[in-house]
């Protein structure tokens, strides 16, 4: 899909039938054929998950059609007051949002990239100052190993849709974490103590920052990221990531 784009991008949209031909539009998602380059089928569409209103105050959780009334707030909120000042969220993790992270992230999919930033773009509040967007960072060895840092280019497109200012290396890690997966929350937070630094205290400071994940999970590695740009001087942080995780229990990525 990259190849596809890549040439139309050379040769301009005249040929895009040709191109087609050549290149049959597939779903990225089942790989099932569509109509056109840049979509989804319409089954996982319809299996993608936005979520909705009434939603908790503090994170966006949602709380379904029988929840309590918008403003309220959430239980795990309730719990421990999160450091973020909001999530927004394209997509809730079902089986398709899978499937399109894992393409991003491990088929090289990059031309999945505006798919999904659209998709986040339309659950961001509209902000009257400027934001700065700072995706998550992989630490060095990892981005070396997969070649490009998939938050980074959700930040990109959310940057080019008007969403703010990119500032790619707004955060840094200091050092190489293993994987989350499998650890308690209490490991999680340890293994990250000291592992993410903001590169730039002076642009962050007193500004509005949109904070890009591709997942968010348990949260563990965006609280960290949260609380490094808010003692930079952030003045509030706001999470955007293409499928949240409502129950951790589900996930494996
Ligand atoms: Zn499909
Ligand atoms: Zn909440």
């Amino acid at each position: 899909m990259e190849r596809v784009t890549t040439l139309r991008r050379v040769i301009g949209g005249g040929v895009a039938p040709l191109v087609d031909l050549v290149y049959p539009p597939r779903c990225p998602a089942c790989g099932e054929g569509i109509g056109e380059q840049g979509g989804l089928c319409a089954t996982c569409w319809n299996d993608l998950a936005i979520p909705g209103d009434p939603s908790c105050g503090l994170c966006q959780r949602p709380f379904g059609e029988s929840g309590p009334d918008e403003g309220s707030i959430c239980a795990p909120c309730l719990g421990s007051p999160p450091a973020h000042d909001g999530i927004a969220a394209g997509t809730l993790y079902t089986d398709t949002s899978r499937k399109l992270v894992l393409a991003l992230k491990h088929g090289r999919r990059i031309a999945l990239a505006p798919l999904l930033a659209r998709l986040i773009a339309a659950r961001i509040r509209q902000a009257e100052e400027e934001r700065l967007i700072i995706p998550v960072p992989l630490h060095r060895w990892r981005l070396w190993h997969r070649g490009f840092n998939q938050a980074a280019l959700l930040a990109r497109e959310l940057a080019k849709a008007g969403c703010g200012t990119l500032v790619v290396d707004g955060l840094r890690r200091t050092k190489r974490t293993p994987s989350l997966g499998g650890m308690g929350a209490k490991a999680r937070t340890r293994a990250l103590v000291g592992a993410i630094a903001v590169n730039k205290p002076v642009s962050i400071k007193g500004r509005h920052i949109l904070l890009v994940d591709d997942v968010l999970t348990s949260g563990a590695t965006s609280t960290a990221c949260v609380k490094a740009l808010k003692r930079a001087g952030a003045k509030s942080v706001v999470i955007a990531c293409f499928a949240r995780v409502l129950d951790e229990a589900r996930v494996h990525t």
